[in-house]
C-alpha cells in the first residue's frame, strides 16, 4: 500500500467506490489527509462504509474546503458530458486527478529514480504490461504490476530504486495524472475507439501522446499514421525508439522473420528471441506486443545501467499469456481448444481468425455490436463449422450463409462446444481448432466475457481425454 503523504493535511474528494476508489481513499487516509467520499450507487457506498471509508454527500458538500477531487477513471470527465461531480470541482476551481496522478507525486516526492514503466495504447495493453513484467521477474528483478490491469496502482508497493513499477494506463486514467513521467513510456498503437468518451479522434490520440511526451524515453510502435506523427514528435522533444512489425527499422526493434530484433543506426541488428510456436503470442498483434514489451525492458535497464544479461528467449518463451485472449485451454489429440472470449467484436475475432487461418470450429454470438461479422469474410474460408450462441444468432446466420460458411444454431455455449468437439474430432485436418471468439458482448447469457470464458475453460476441461495446458 502507497501512503499519499504529499497529501497531508488537505481535504480531498473522492467520487467512484469500486477498487480504486477505494484504494485512494486508505492512501490518502494514510498519507494524512481528510478525505469525503462519495459514489452514485447504494451499493457502492453500503461496501464502502463496510470498510471503513467516510462518506460525505458530495452533492450536497461545501467544495470551497477541498484542494482536489479524485475520480474514478470510469466517471466521464469530459465527454459525452462533464459528470456533476467535475462540474462542481470546476466551479470551485479544483484539480481533477486520478489514482496514478497521486502515485507519481508519490514517486516524484520519495523516490524519483525509481523505474516506473507506463504502457498505453488501443490495442494489446494488457498483455504487453503482463509481458513486461514476465521478462523483467524471469531476469531477477523485483515488479510491481498494475494500474489498469490487476490491482489498483496504489494497493502497490512504494516506489523505490529496487523495485519496477508496471502499469497499464487507459486514456480515461492519462486523462486524470497530469503529471506522468514515467521512465519509459510505451505506446503501442492508435485506432480509433471510445471516440464517445474523448470528443474527436483527435482529442483521443491527444491524450495517448501525453503518455509519451512525459517520458524519459518513449518506446513508440509505428504501425498507424496517429502513432508515426506522435513519434515524429517526440523525436524533436527528447529520446524515443520506435517498434514495428511492418517494416525494418535501423534503429528500432522489428522482426526478422519470426524473430524480433533490435537494430542500431548502421543496421546493425541483434536477435533477441524468436515467437515461433510460442502459443501465447500467436499472430502478428502479439509481436507487435512482444516488440514493445522488449523494447521497454531493454530500454528501461539501460536507462538505469542495469544492463544484466537477459535471456530472452526464455523470458518471452515462459510467458502463459492472459486467460481469455486467445488462451490455449488444452488438446484432445491432435484438437486444440482456444478461449478468446475477450473477444467482444468483429475487430477483436479478426485477430484470432488471423492466427488459426484454417480447420477452425469457431463458437461466435452473444449480444451483437453494431457492423456484425461482416467485415470478417476474408477469413471465412478457414473455417470448418461454425456454431452459432445468443442473440446474435439470426443476424450472424445471415452473413455466414452469404459468405457459404457452414453453420449451425447451437444456442447455449454447451451445446455449441460439445458440437465443436465432436467434429473437430472427426476432422482429417493435422491440427483442427475450437475456437471461442464470440465477436459479441456476453451480457445476454453470461454476467461479463470473464464469465463466459470461465464456462467455456470449464466445459472443455470436462471433455472425456482433454489434456490441459500447464500453467504453473
Ligand atoms: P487491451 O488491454 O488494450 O484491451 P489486451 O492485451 O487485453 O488489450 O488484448 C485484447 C484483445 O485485443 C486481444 O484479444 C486481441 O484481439 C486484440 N489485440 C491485442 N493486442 C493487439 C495489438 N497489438 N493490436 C491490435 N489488436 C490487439
Amino acid at each position: 500500500m502507497i501512503r499519499a503523504t504529499t497529501f497531508a493535511g488537505k481535504s480531498v474528494a473522492v467520487f467512484g467506490l469500486a477498487a480504486s476508489g477505494n484504494a485512494t481513499v486508505h492512501a490518502l487516509l494514510d498519507g494524512g489527509a481528510h478525505v469525503a467520499a462519495w459514489d452514485d450507487s447504494e451499493a457502492g457506498r453500503a461496501a464502502a462504509a463496510k470498510a471503513g471509508i467516510p462518506l460525505v454527500d458530495l452533492a450536497s458538500a461545501d467544495w470551497s474546503r477541498f484542494s482536489s477531487l479524485v475520480l474514478a477513471p470510469g466517471v466521464p470527465l469530459t465527454h459525452p458530458e462533464p459528470h456533476w461531480t467535475v462540474r462542481k470541482a470546476k466551479a470551485a476551481g479544483l484539480e481533477i486527478i486520478g489514482d496514478i496522478e497521486i502515485f507519481s507525486r508519490e514517486r516524484a516526492a520519495q523516490c524519483p529514480d525509481a523505474p516506473f514503466i507506463a504502457i498505453t495504447g488501443t490495442n494489446g495493453k494488457s498483455t504487453t504490461t503482463a509481458l513486461v513484467a514476465h521478462i523483467l521477474r524471469h531476469a531477477g528483478f523485483h515488479v510491481q504490476m498494475g494500474g489498469n490491469i490487476g490491482r489498483a496502482v496504489l494497493t502497490l508497493e512504494p516506489p523505490a530504486r529496487e523495485t519496477f513499477h508496471v502499469v497499464e494506463m487507459s486514456s480515461f486514467q492519462i486523462d486524470l495524472t497530469p503529471s506522468l513521467r514515467p521512465s519509459i513510456g510505451v505506446l503501442l498503437n492508435v485506432t480509433p475507439d471510445h471516440i464517445d468518451r474523448h470528443g474527436t479522434m483527435e482529442n483521443y490520440a491527444a491524450i495517448k501522446e501525453r503518455l509519451v511526451r512525459g517520458s524519459i524515453v518513449a518506446c513508440v510502435g509505428i504501425d498507424d499514421d496517429y502513432s508515426r506523427a506522435i513519434l515524429k514528435r517526440r523525436i524533436a522533444q527528447g529520446a524515443a525508439c520506435a517498434f514495428s512489425v511492418e517494416r525494418k527499422l535501423a534503429p528500432g526493434y522489428s522482426l526478422d522473420g519470426d524473430t524480433l530484433v533490435c537494430a542500431n543506426r548502421d543496421g546493425l541488428a541483434v536477435k533477441l528471441a524468436s515467437l515461433r510456436g510460442i502459443g501465447a503470442l500467436r499472430g502478428a498483434h502479439n509481436a507487435q506486443n512482444a516488440l514493445a514489451a522488449v523494447a521497454a525492458v531493454r530500454e528501461c535497464l539501460n536507462l538505469y545501467g542495469r544492463s544484466s544479461e537477459i535471456d530472452w528467449q526464455g523470458a518471452v518463451a515462459s510467458f502463459p499469456g492472459l486467460a481469455h485472449r486467445c488462451e490455449e485451454i488444452g488438446r484432445r489429440g491432435k484438437v486444440l481448444f482456444i478461449n478468446d472470449s475477450k473477444a467482444t467484436n468483429a475487430e477483436s475475432t479478426e485477430k484470432a481468425l488471423a492466427s488459426f487461418p484454417r480447420d477452425v470450429h469457431w463458437i461466435l454470438g452473444g449480444k451483437p455490436k453494431d457492423g456484425g461479422i461482416a467485415a470478417l469474410a476474408p477469413y471465412f474460408k478457414g473455417i470448418a463449422r461454425a456454431y452459432l450462441i445468443g442473440e446474435a444468432s439470426d443476424a450472424f446466420a445471415q452473413t455466414l450463409t452469404l459468405g457459404h460458411v457452414p453453420f449451425v444454431r447451437s444456442g447455449t455455449l454447451e451445446k455449441a462446444l460439445a458440437q465443436a468437439a465432436q467434429d473437430a474430432s472427426e476432422s482429417t485436418a493435422s491440427e483442427p481448432v475450437v475456437l471461442l471468439s464470440p465477436a459479441c458482448a456476453s451480457y445476454d447469457q453470461f454476467k461479463n466475457f470473464e464469465v463466459r470464458g470461465d464456462a467455456f475453460r470449464a466445459l472443455v476441461a470436462a471433455l472425456p481425454g482433454i489434456a490441459l495446458k500447464d500453467v504453473s
